[in-house]
């Protein structure tokens, strides 16, 4: 299928999109913040702006064995898409768990077979990878053991990963490539690709990965300095993809997103980044100030298709769009719900 189909002309949120990182299980979207609860649970309203700004869907991050199963259940009541996974620094877990580490990953196994097919199902094996700015949750040796035992559940499932690397590079693509992963996202190995997200590193970094078949993730994070940026510019439209990581990496004032922001039609802004206020004041149907939400992705899209200036934004929305269909198999999304 060579043609595009147009996100129908330029009226304001006609541009879609797939949020491939949000995490919905954090309490912040249910009004509560570290603990505290600020405000009422305005998780409708959030998704509600979500829907008017274009994401047509999303997948929800499952960082922990418990928290995959909460994904789920969410993903399962509005019809989104859940990853399955352990995240590098809560890799403890599977040391700690009862029946031992073996017992960990067949639970994750049998929760991802549960879920395999129809609404609400697994897009990915992850979060998983390695973190080696946080140590402090998972010792390195740890986060190395479980991350190589999740890509055998990628290969054995047959199924893409949903990655995550911080300061770690060189022995993330090692362990990778000594997996099976070095070519063509590990497709000889019976595995399926998938992404690195939260993108932060270099541009030799970033073409290593997309050169052994991976896409790339970028969001309000991988947007904040220049060097970000120079980065970002190298992602290749054929391997980039687009998240927020909700209630994560919101884009902010001081970033160097924001030369490329304030360019952003007003019409478009009111969509993706309309006026937020704090928690003390919240006001339900408005988003809330450092809370970023799934809306955002437009800002992100916009800031990408800024440094790309050979592309129209329609072009570099509708590459990421159909990126995230084709590495996660979620062709339904085209023919409509
Ligand atoms: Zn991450």
């Amino acid at each position: 299928m060579a043609s595009v189909t147009p996100a129908t002309q330029n009226s304001p949120g006609s541009y879609r999109f797939i949020d491939i990182a949000v995490n919905l299980t954090d309490p912040m979207f249910r009004g509560s913040y570290h603990g505290r609860k600020k405000h009422e649970d305005d998780f409708e309203a959030m998704l509600e702006r979500s829907r008017a700004a274009g994401v047509k869907s999303m997948m929800i991050t499952g960082g922990s064995l418990e928290e995959s199963r909460e994904a789920l259940e969410l993903a399962r009541k509005y019809d989104l898409y859940a990853t399955v996974g352990c995240h590098p620094t809560r890799s403890g877990q599977f040391d700690e768990f009862p029946d031992g580490p073996a017992a960990y990953l067949l639970e994750l196994e049998k929760l991802i077979l549960e879920n395999m097919t129809g609404r609400g199902r697994v897009a990915a094996i992850g979060e998983c990878g390695l973190d080696y700015d946080r140590t402090h949750f998972a010792p390195a040796d740890v986060q190395r053991k479980h991350f190589r035992t999740q890509l055998g559940l990628a290969k054995k499932l047959h199924l893409p990963l949903f990655l995550h690397s911080r300061a770690a590079h060189a022995d993330f693509v090692q362990i990778l490539r000594e997996e099976g992963f070095g070519q063509d996202g590990g497709r000889s190995v019976g595995a399926k690709g998938g992404v690195v997200h939260s993108f932060t590193g270099t541009p030799e970094e970033a073409a290593e990965l997309m050169d052994m078949g991976f896409h790339i993730g970028l969001n309000g994070c991988s947007l904040k300095t220049a060097d970000n940026l120079a980065t970002a510019k190298t992602i290749r439209l054929d391997k980039l993809m687009f998240e927020t990581d909700a209630p994560w990496c919101s884009m902010t004032s001081t970033h160097a997103s924001k030369q490329h922001l304030s360019s952003l039609p007003a019409n478009l802004s009111a969509l993706y980044l309309p006026p937020a206020t704090k928690p003390e004041s919240f006001v339900n149907g408005r988003p809330v100030k450092g809370r970023n939400e799934p809306s955002a992705i437009g800002g992100v899209a916009w800031t990408v298709s800024k440094l790309h200036p050979e592309a129209t934004f329609e072009r570099v929305t509708e590459a990421a769009w159909r990126n995230a269909m084709e590495v996660f198999g979620l062709e339904e999304l085209t023919h409509g719900a």
